[in-house]
C-alpha cells in the first residue's frame, strides 16, 4: 500500500455531491482504501465567466500502479458526466493526482507531483489538512513554503 493525494473539483450538478458520489466510488476502487478527506473548500475558476468551484483533497491508501489509478479515476470522471471540452472548462468532476507516495513521475499522461499545484491555493489547503506540518513532496519542496507562496485568496472554506 502507498498513500496518494487526489485533488478533487467540480462546478456544475450539484458540486457537492459530484464531490461526495466521487468519494464514494474512490473508497470502493479495488485494492485501496479511503483514509481521509479534507474540509470542503469553494475556490474562484481558473478561467472567468465559470461558477465557483467545489474542491477538496483525499488521501487514499492504494496498491494500484499511478496508471492504473489514473484510468480508475478517469473511469470515475466518465461515470459522473465529465466532458472533455475546452481546457479548464466547467466541469462536473475533475480527479488529479497530487502526489504518489515519494514517487516523481514524468509520463506523457502522468505528471506528479501535480504540475501546477505551487499556485493553486485549492489543492495547497486542503492538502495541508491531511499531512503533518513537515510535509515534504517529492520533488524536495516544502508545502510550508508553497503555501506561504500561495495566499488563501478566493478561497472559501465551507
Ligand atoms: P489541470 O491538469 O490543469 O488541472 P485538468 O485537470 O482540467 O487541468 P484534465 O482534462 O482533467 O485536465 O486532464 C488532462 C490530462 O492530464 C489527462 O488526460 C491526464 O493524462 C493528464 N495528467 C497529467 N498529470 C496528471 C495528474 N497528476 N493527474 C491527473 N491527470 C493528469
Ligand atoms: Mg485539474
Ligand atoms: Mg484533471
Amino acid at each position: 500500500m502507498v498513500r496518494v493525494h487526489i485533488g478533487l473539483g467540480s462546478n456544475l450538478d450539484s458540486p457537492q455531491r459530484q464531490l461526495r458520489d466521487a468519494l464514494q466510488a474512490m473508497a470502493g476502487l479495488p485494492n485501496t482504501r479511503l483514509v481521509e478527506t479534507s474540509s470542503f473548500y469553494t475556490s474562484d475558476s481558473l478561467l472567468p465567466g465559470q461558477p465557483r468551484y467545489t474542491n477538496a483533497v483525499v488521501a487514499l491508501d492504494t496498491e494500484l500502479v499511478p496508471l492504473t489509478l489514473l484510468d480508475a479515476l478517469q473511469a470515475i470522471e466518465s461515470e459522473q458526466g465529465r466532458e472533455r471540452g475546452e481546457r479548464w472548462g466547467p466541469r462536473t468532476l475533475d480527479l488529479d493526482i497530487i502526489t504518489y507516495a515519494d514517487r516523481v513521475i514524468d509520463e506523457p499522461r502522468l505528471k506528479v507531483p501535480h504540475y501546477h499545484l505551487h499556485a493553486r491555493a485549492f489543492v495547497l489547503y486542503p492538502l495541508a489538512e491531511l499531512v503533518d506540518e513537515g510535509f515534504m513532496l517529492a520533488d524536495g519542496r516544502s508545502l510550508r513554503a508553497l503555501l506561504a507562496a500561495c495566499p488563501f485568496v478566493g478561497l472559501e472554506k465551507l
